[in-house]
């Protein structure tokens, strides 16, 4: 066996890059058995292992950097849930992954997607001009200083086609609501969430300062987004740049309207649902009632839990980036989960949260079970349901 460098500078260099924890960590191997990337097979799965990863990282020897598994990390913060010595396992892979990216070494599949939110303020690929074009024919308000709320549509739901029916839905039910709410528009970057697990920590830089200048410039005070990725970061990483603002997913604000008697749903749904959570509205945010308050008031609708819901939720696979991943058919996280819903009988499998439905809509699509489970974003059925 070839003898492995140890490079103090390395081990040095990736705690500085945010890994504050990874020195906390005893090597009991918890985290690794938690990983949902060892309920599938392949060559990842065979690969990846965050308990190694990070001791390699922890003595600054060589082998962590390997990209096949530095950018598997989905950054569910499944593995987090059980560590003994609290060590934050996803700001230590966002550390490794920085150590690397900022080397200017980020792996090829990324870089346009780097590219794209360099130079249009979005990984879509879409034209800073175009990121309105889905509030065409829709008399979406502009926020100002007469509205409570400035709602942030997620990037993937201002470009995707299929994301748009997000926005779109989100913003009926906020209309419904009567809540007093408006956009900004054009001049809004991307929030960086997923650039920043990436490890692309200028660009976050960048699109968050950017972000920071614009909204306090208009003066906003409270926030709702569409996706739970958004609401994360804006929560727990604008305010020490400067953006204090109150935060929220949409969810959290209609479950408030329907408790309030300001929003009710008269049309039935007569399906079968069951709710997926997103790991960063469920595990990293902690919001797990407000989206089953809101399935449980839909007429007609029978609500069915998931084997792994709540704290124990699976991953859909398309956090930390890795939405822009290739994953083989048969190792994808979102396949079990089609399988988790088919089990209970659901006929609509329902998330909050952009990613997930194209994941999970992926997913579906693979195993060929389109015809019998639906993918929807919570939204979307409350929108049908407003009649
Ligand atoms: S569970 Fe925690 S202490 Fe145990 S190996 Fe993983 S990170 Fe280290
Ligand atoms: S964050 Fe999720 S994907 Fe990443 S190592 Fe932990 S359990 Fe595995």
């Amino acid at each position: 066996m070839e003898p492995k460098n140890v490079s103090l500078e390395m081990k040095e260099y990736v705690a500085d890059m945010g890994a504050d924890t990874i020195n906390w960590c005893m090597q009991c191997g918890l985290c690794t058995n938690l990983c949902p990337w060892r309920l599938v097979p392949g060559e990842t799965s065979e690969s990846f292992n965050i308990r190694h990863m990070q001791r390699l990282a922890q003595m600054g020897m060589e082998g962590f950097e390997e990209e096949k598994s530095l950018f598997a990390c989905t950054t569910c913060g499944m593995c987090q849930t059980n560590c003994p010595r609290g060590v934050k396992i996803v700001d230590n892979v966002r550390a490794m992954r920085a150590s690397i990216v900022g080397a200017g070494m980020a792996p090829a599949n990324l870089r346009p997607i780097l590219g794209s939110a360099h130079a249009n303020g979005n990984p879509w690929s879409g034209p800073r001009e175009k990121r309105t074009d889905w509030q065409e024919g829709l008399n979406i308000p502009f926020f100002g200083p007469d509205k409570e709320y400035f709602l942030f549509v997620c990037c993937h739901s201002c470009y995707d086609p299929r994301s748009t029916r997000i926005a779109k839905s989100v913003t009926r039910l906020l209309t419904q609501a009567g809540i007093s709410f408006g956009v900004i528009g054009i001049e809004e970057s991307c929030c960086g969430e997923s650039m920043r697990k990436i490890g692309d920590e200028e660009l976050f830089q960048k699109l968050a300062q950017s972000n920071v200048n614009l909204f306090n410039d208009k003066g906003v005070k409270r926030i709702i987004t569409t996706s739970p990725h958004c609401a994360w970061t804006f929560k727990n990483e604008y305010p020490e740049l400067g953006g204090e603002w109150e935060v929220f997913h949409y969810t959290e604000i209609l479950d408030q309207a329907v408790q309030e008697g300001k929003l009710s749903f008269s049309g039935k749904v007569g399906k079968k649902i069951a709710f997926h959570d997103p790991c960063y509205l469920g595990r990293h945010s902690g919001l797990y009632d407000p989206p089953r308050n809101l399935l449980k008031g839909l007429q007609g609708a029978e609500v069915v839990e998931l084997d792994r819901a709540r704290e124990m939720s699976l991953c859909c696979a398309g956090g930390g980036g890795r939405i822009w991943g290739e994953v083989p058919l048969g190792e994808r996280f979102g396949e079990l989960r089609i399988v988790d819903a088919s089990d209970r009988g659901a006929q609509i499998l329902a998330t909050a949260c952009p990613y997930c439905v194209n994941m999970l809509t992926d997913a579906c699509n693979s195993l060929s079970r389109q015809d019998s489970l639906e993918i929807a974003e919570l939204s979307e059925i409350l929108a049908i349901a407003l009649g």
